[in-house]
């Protein structure tokens, strides 16, 4: 059954509708009591309308035609999911916000890791260049030592 199906099918006054006048313009109106508490749109002045509770509902005024508004209990329905949905909507930019947080921070610690290993391999150059200046001390003085029975390694360049 399509929507306009359901809607054309409930747009008939049924004898437990909820019955009562338009705020607005005074429209004597009837309403399925499954739309107690939800917002209507008045057929005749369009103005928004909340549906009075089944039992505060006005008296029938005698001779007093009643417009029925079409209600589609899947309209509430549809509320409820859309209400659902704006709220995951919200929750989805909130979680984008702290991914979008998250990757500015790693991107922040990878160039402090990146500017860190710099800082380290600099040391590391530098030690491996006093080792290899002390090593070449001990070697001249192992060589003077033995009384210059042996040559002095080259110096390396
Ligand atoms: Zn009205």
């Amino acid at each position: 059954m399509t929507r306009k199906e359901k809607q054309a099918d409930t747009a008939a006054v049924q004898s437990d509708d909820i019955v009562f006048a338009c705020p607005h313009c005074g429209e004597s109106l009837a309403v399925d009591r499954r739309a107690a508490g939800m917002e209507v749109t008045c057929p005749k002045c369009g103005g928004n309308i909340t549906v009075p509770a089944a039992d505060a509902q006005d008296a029938p005024v005698a001779g007093r035609t009643l417009k029925s508004i079409a209600f589609d209990p899947r309209d509430e329905r549809i509320r409820e999911l859309a209400s659902a949905l704006d709220a995951a909507r919200s929750k989805i930019a909130e979680l984008t916000e702290s991914i979008e947080e998250t990757n500015r921070r790693r991107v922040h610690l990878e160039e402090l890791r990146v500017s860190h290993n710099r800082i380290l391999e600099n040391i590391r150059r530098e030690t491996d260049a006093i080792r290899e200046s002390l090593e070449r001390i001990a070697d001249i003085l192992k060589a003077t030592e033995s009384g210059g029975e042996e040559h002095p390694p080259a110096a390396r360049s």
